[in-house]
């Protein structure tokens, strides 16, 4: 992810060394080289002109002090930016939980995006932190996808919930009450996706919200689908409140759009980042560290 973006953006930055001062003109000559870089990695118009904008205000504001070089000050200027754009710093918990457990985690997306997969990475990241989860199928149309989340468990090494039960709301409402009495604090959820977005999933999500109270909902969002997985975050956090995404997929052939946009367009941020299809291919997202990488 980002390998185009950071190749070109090294290039655009290029063109300012050597200069002795940070004038309009040769701002505006390196920004517009950003730009196309920008767009071409895949990202929002919108974000790349909000972004574009920031760096030009910062970089026509700037005293160059003496001694300094400029094309250091502009490179700070884009790492403090691109930062900012994706989200900022993280927080130190990239979770909240409930004051009082169970903390009911739904997980939500389209089908195919990795959701079943990141449950078993969210529970193994969470166990190996010390917390006890509970894994829930709740994808009653597509049989496969339980069997595959008990599979997905027993890898992970935590329980995954079992029932005869076949309507989605009563699963998790049953699960959640069962995790209160065994003692796991966390109850991810596997909800249904879909092909596309639809009210029926919609309602029925909405119903699992409105009886289990989740602390988070993390939207699911496949890397490898641009700008396509910036709008169906953007759809699922209208219709439920999403409180952040994971960003799947991110090892595959993907020019980094989704990652850059997703903040900035739905104001939910990316928590996390799957990397591969091994339970261990998952690591937190850190703004301030992924600008780092695309500065090289
Ligand atoms: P769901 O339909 O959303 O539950 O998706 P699945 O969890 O079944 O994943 C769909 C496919 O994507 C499977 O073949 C997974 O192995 C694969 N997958 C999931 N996450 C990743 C990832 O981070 N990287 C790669 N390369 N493949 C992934």
């Amino acid at each position: 992810m980002f390998e185009s973006l950071s190749e070109k953006l090294g290039r655009a930055l290029k063109s300012l060394a050597g200069q002795s001062r940070l004038t309009e003109k040769n701002i505006e000559e390196a920004l517009r080289e950003v730009r196309m870089a920008l767009l071409e990695a895949d990202v929002h118009v919108q974000v790349a002109r909000a972004f574009l904008q920031r760096v030009k205000e910062k970089a026509l504001g700037v005293e160059v002090l003496q001694g300094l070089n400029p094309t250091q000050q502009f490179i700070d200027i884009v790492h403090q930016e691109l930062t900012a754009i994706m989200g900022g710093v993280a927080p130190e918990q990239p979770l909240d939980f409930a004051s009082r457990p169970p903390t009911v985690v739904m997980m939500v997306g389209l089908q195919g995006s990795g959701k079943t997969t990141t449950c078993g990475k969210l529970a193994k990241y969470l166990k190996k932190n010390g917390r006890s989860p509970l894994l829930v199928p709740a994808d009653v149309y597509r049989p496969a996808a339980i069997e595959q989340l008990h599979v997905v468990a027993k890898d992970a090494g935590v329980p995954s919930y079992r029932t005869e039960e076949r309507r989605p709301v009563e699963i998790c409402k049953a699960a959640v009450a069962e995790a209160g009495l065994k003692g796991w604090d966390v109850v991810i959820l596997d909800t249904a996706g879909r092909l596309h977005l639809d009210e029926v999933l919609m309602d029925e999500l909405a119903a699992i919200k409105a009886a289990c109270g989740p602390t988070e909902i993390i939207f699911v969002a496949d890397a490898m689908t641009g700008q396509d997985a910036v709008r169906s975050a953007g759809a699922f956090h209208e219709k439920l409140g999403s409180t952040g995404v994971v960003l799947t997929k991110a090892d595959g052939d993907t020019r980094g759009g989704a990652a850059f946009s997703i903040k900035h367009i739905t104001g939910t941020p990316i928590k996390f980042v799957g990397a591969g299809e091994k339970l261990d291919d998952f690591e937190r997202f850190h703004p301030d560290r992924m600008a780092q990488r695309i500065l090289g």
